[in-house]
């Protein structure tokens, strides 16, 4: 930086627009979808209604063949009508699971919304119960419930819960929070060893065995944006946060490692040697999908809470223009790094009022609306094309290899409407 070169703060002083009308989003139970495949000594079950029962089925079809870590204890209308004792029916329900799955070592509790309704209280549930069946098996519950939670907030509230139960540790560490596929997750390991950084644990872990600890020593990092709650529970524990824009695209890959490896005591000499070659393949196979992203408008709808860091990889990256960036929640100790960075411009907006902002959409005509899938069939009959916020939690999008394949993401449906209308952009 040079003395005439402007000191910027991106969108960090941008004032909020708080919107709190109707949302249209998935509930947190979707997250079990990528959650019982990351841990594989964990059973989810759903205390629940026959609608969870099929949001889970439809949106986990896929899974039909692997050994199931998910299912969902039925509440009844005798259950819901208070003529029965609910309690006594889920202990059934657990005994008779475990019983059958020795295997099981983590067993979650997950709320929805009409255990809430009647009030079932999971956390005394999951204590009566962890006294039961420990030390073989842990129970934690946390709320997947359409009421509470957002879809990706199921994530969040399941950490959160998980936290407290931690042993404790004095050493060094550092922690990785939040759940990746496993091959990028891999990726991001051997990055940071290659630096040096050696004691490096991961929320959530494989198994419940896997030696991740807590203490006024550990540093923490987090890998999606959505993780509020934990990261308070993890403060809570005496944990420092290392903050940092989150590892999307090349730009944000490289200050998400950086941050770290400052934290480590790693030279710049040691940090380009390990980052250079991974740096220009990201950069190369975005320049190939930024050519038909560049100079579009995007706007984003609230879902994931991923919108934030999303815009400004497509903005600073990809060369898009940000009409509206819509989160559900905006934390500013986790994304406060990537408002910084975010050009100015966009309108920043916090919860929903769908209508008032279809009409902001419809005013702008966007180039490209991310939304969940709710409004995406309709917004495409009106001719705008649509990418839906979901995919980007089911695809592996993080970290430098993933970074061409996030792009073509947003590169896909434009490419398809100029396939469809013969307007070659
Ligand atoms: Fe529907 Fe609520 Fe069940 Fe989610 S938790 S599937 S919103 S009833």
């Amino acid at each position: 930086m040079n003395d005439q070169t402007p000191i910027t703060t991106g969108c960090s002083d941008t004032p909020v627009l708080k919107q709190r009308g109707q949302r249209e989003v998935f509930c947190g139970l979707t997250g079990i979808i990528w959650l019982h495949r990351k841990m594989q000594d964990a059973f989810f079950l759903v205390v629940g209604s026959r609608t969870c029962a099929h949001l889970l089925q439809s949106a986990a079809g896929v899974m039909i063949f692997a050994e199931p870590r998910f299912g969902t204890a039925i509440l009844e209308e005798k259950d819901l009508a208070g003529l029965v004792d609910a309690n006594q029916e889920l202990d059934r329900e657990v005994s008779r699971l475990l019983a059958r799955r020795p295997d099981i070592k983590q067993l979650f509790l997950v709320g929805s919304c009409p255990s809430e309704v009647i009030k079932l209280d999971l956390a005394r549930a999951a204590e009566r119960l962890t006294e039961i069946y420990n030390p073989n098996v842990r129970v934690i519950n946390f709320s997947g419930s359409g009421i509470e939670t957002t879809f990706t907030q199921g994530e969040d509230a399941c950490l959160a819960a998980m936290v407290p139960m931690l042993p404790n540790t004095n050493e060094r560490e550092l922690l990785l929070v939040g759940a990746l596929p496993d091959v990028v997750e891999d990726q991001a390991l051997q990055l940071l060893s290659d630096m040096g950084i050696s004691k490096i644990r991961v929320l959530p872990a494989h198994r419940v065995d896997a030696q991740t600890a807590l203490g006024p020593n550990t540093v923490f990092a987090l890998t999606q944006p959505f993780l509020g709650d934990t990261h308070a529970e993890l403060i809570r524990r005496g944990a420092r946060h290392i903050a940092a824009p989150f590892p999307f695209g090349e730009e944000g890959t490289t200050a998400w490692l950086r941050a770290i490896a400052d934290e480590f005591g790693v030279d710049q000499d040691m940090f380009d040697r390990v980052t250079q070659a991974p740096r220009a393949r990201a950069r190369k196979a975005i320049q190939a999908q930024a050519k038909i992203l560049n100079g579009k408008s995007i706007f984003f709808f609230p879902d994931s809470q991923l919108e934030i860091p999303l815009a400004r990889f497509l903005t600073r990256e990809c060369g898009m223009k940000a009409i509206e960036v819509g989160a559900p929640y905006i934390h500013g100790d986790l994304i406060g790094p990537d408002l910084e960075l975010l050009p100015k411009g966009p309108v920043i907006s916090e919860g929903q009022d769908v209508d008032l902002q279809l009409d902001r959409c419809r005013a702008a005509r966007p180039d490209l609306t991310v939304c969940g899938l709710g409004l995406a069939n309709p917004l495409e009959g009106e001719g705008l094309s649509t990418k839906w916020a979901i995919e980007l939690v089911f695809t592996p999008v993080h970290f430098y290899e993933q970074a061409g394949d996030l792009a073509g993401l947003f590169a896909r449906p434009l490419r398809r409407k100029s396939l469809l209308t013969g307007f070659h952009p």
